[in-house]
C-alpha cells in the first residue's frame, strides 16, 4: 500500500478533481428512486451488494403496497420478498425490512430517526446506508463511501486507506464540507462511467493525466 501523500498535495489534487467532476456532473441526483426519507432508507438498504437499476425496478411495486413503516410492518417478510426477489440477498433483506419497520413503529414513532447512531440501530442499516440517508434525506454533512469511491480515492491518491472508514476520513480532510453531498455522488457516477473496476494504467482520462503530471 503506497504512503499517504502530504495533506497539502492531496487537497490540491482534490480541488482539481472537484472542478472536473462539477463540469461533468453539474447537478448530480441520487440514483435510487424515492419519495421521502423512509422510501430512501428502504431503497438504500436494498441496494447493498445489488445494482441501483435492480432496486429501482423492484421498489415501485413494493412502495405501491407499503410506502410507510406502518404499512411495511403490516406485511409479512414473505410478502415483501415477493416484490424484491430479484434483488441480491432478498430473503435476508425482506426480514430486515420487516424488522426495521417494526422498530421504527415501536421505537421512533413511525418516523426515520435523524442521527447516525439511531439509524445504525435499525436492522439491515450499516454505516454507509445511514450516511446516505443523513446526506440525501436530511441534508447533513456525511461522506458515504462505497466501493467506487474507495477505488477512485486510491487511484487519485486522495487516500491510502485500507478500508472505507479510513478512506472516508481522508476524503473529509481534502474536500470542503459543503461539497460532500454532491462530490460523493459525482465520484460514484465517474466510477461507473469511466473509472471502472477494470485495471487502468492511469493514462486514459484527463483527471489522471493532470494529477500524474504534477
Ligand atoms: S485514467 Fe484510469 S485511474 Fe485515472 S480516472 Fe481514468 S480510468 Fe480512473
Amino acid at each position: 500500500m503506497p504512503a499517504l501523500l502530504p495533506l497539502a498535495e492531496r487537497k490540491k489534487r482534490a480541488k482539481y478533481v472537484l472542478g472536473a467532476l462539477k463540469r461533468l456532473y453539474p447537478n448530480p441526483k441520487p440514483p435510487l428512486h424515492h419519495e421521502d426519507a423512509y422510501t430512501l432508507l428502504v431503497a438504500v438498504a436494498l441496494s447493498a451488494q445489488s445494482t441501483d437499476a435492480g432496486v429501482n425496478q423492484a421498489t415501485p411495486g413494493l412502495f405501491a403496497l407499503a410506502d410507510t413503516p406502518k404499512k411495511m410492518a403490516a406485511l409479512t417478510p414473505e410478502r415483501i420478498h415477493a416484490h424484491i426477489k430479484r434483488v441480491n440477498y432478498a430473503p435476508t433483506k425482506s426480514r430486515n425490512l420487516h424488522a426495521m419497520a417494526q422498530m421504527l413503529m415501536s421505537d421512533f414513532g413511525g418516523k426515520v430517526p435523524q442521527t447516525m447512531e439511531e439509524l445504525e440501530t435499525l436492522p439491515g442499516v450499516g454505516h454507509k446506508t445511514a450516511s446516505v440517508v443523513m446526506s440525501q434525506a436530511f441534508g447533513q454533512a456525511t461522506f458515504p463511501v462505497d466501493t467506487h469511491i474507495h477505488r477512485l480515492a486510491q487511484r487519485w491518491k486522495l487516500s491510502a486507506g485500507k478500508n472505507v472508514v479510513v478512506t472516508e476520513n481522508d476524503l473529509k480532510e481534502v474536500f470542503p464540507e459543503n461539497t460532500w453531498r454532491d462530490v460523493h455522488l459525482q465520484i460514484i457516477y465517474y466510477g461507473r462511467e469511466y473509472c471502472t473496476a477494470k485495471g487502468c494504467d492511469g493514462h486514459t482520462c484527463k483527471i489522471c493525466k493532470y494529477l500524474n503530471s504534477e
